[in-house]
């Protein structure tokens, strides 16, 4: 997509019957990159991920009729089941193919991006993120360098989260509300130091509903991959409530090592496990997004 991204209106507002007293949930749909455009060159796991465009092309059909918002503005519903469409890692899929389909069907996303990327090869410049804040999408954090924040020590963990925001907002001239800690991995002070730095969305990759509670929210995101099928987006959108405890169940089990090995030694573990399972041919399945 070279034009510009063609601006829509975006909060879509919520059409059906909210029910009293309820709060504000949310389904937050999370992808890495769409289509074959697009080459993450420090981010392995990118390929990994990468849905096909048939398949988005499912998904933004599926939300079509959807009530969708982006992420920061989730936080301040008050009622309704809404749809969030969260993009991490700012590769140029996003400005290629993802934003252009979704301005198309009259949706809106939300897109977080790792700012020392911004303009390498297979990544958005500032220009496309700035074409695609202009056409209703949102523009959100997720770091200085695509690197865990609970493997640095606090000052710097801190000094990701704030100085993006900063960078963000002075290359595109908007504020910047959500943040997405890589890989979704995170520790409680996070959310807090998150929300003193004028945040109100925090993404963790904990799979599930989201509730929005007096402007913040810690969003649940829901990992659509490269091995998921139609059949797969329709129970997800449909808030399958058996598929999202099966992936709940997974997330937790898939925590335990992680707690246990530490990130760096819990990845080289993982990656040796997907190597295998590449070479016996069968589809690598993984819940653990970069
Ligand atoms: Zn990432």
């Amino acid at each position: 997509m070279k034009a510009a991204v063609p601006m829509i209106a975006c909060l879509r507002p919520f059409q059906g019957s909210a029910v009293p007293n309820e709060p504000a949930t949310a389904l937050v749909v999370t992808l890495h990159g769409v289509g074959n455009a697009s080459t993450a060159l420090n981010d392995a796991g990118a390929a990994r991920y990468r849905v096909a465009t048939e398949l988005f092309a499912h998904l933004v059909e599926t939300c079509a009729a959807a009530p969708v918002c982006r992420a920061a503005a989730f936080s301040e519903q008050r009622s309704g089941a809404w749809l969030v469409l969260t993009f991490d890692d700012g590769l140029l899929s996003d400005f290629d193919v993802v934003a252009p389909m979704l301005a198309e069907a009259g949706l809106c996303g939300t897109f977080f991006v790792t700012t020392s990327n911004v303009g390498r090869p297979g990544y958005a410049t500032w220009d496309h993120l700035r074409q695609m804040a202009d056409a209703g999408m949102e523009i959100a954090s997720h770091g200085i360098r695509h690197e865990y924040l609970v493997t640095k020590p606090r000052r710097d963990a801190m000094r990701e989260m704030r100085d993006s925001k900063l960078q963000i907002e002075h290359q595109l001239g908007l504020r910047v509300r959500a943040f997405a800690p890589v890989g979704g991995h995170h520790q409680v002070w996070m959310s807090r130091y998150a929300r003193q730095v004028g945040y109100v969305a925090f993404a963790t990759m904990v799979p599930g509903l989201s509730v929005a509670d007096a402007r913040w929210v810690e969003l649940r995101r829901n990992h659509v991959q490269a091995h998921h099928t139609a059949y797969d987006i329709d129970r997800l959108v449909a808030r399958d409530r058996r598929l999202l405890w099966r992936n709940r169940i997974r997330y937790e089990l898939l925590r335990l090592p992680k707690v246990a090995l530490g990130m760096p030694r819990y990845d080289r573990v993982k990656r040796a496990i997907l190597r295998l399972a590449d070479g016996a041919g069968r589809p690598a399945r993984t819940s653990s997004p970069g």
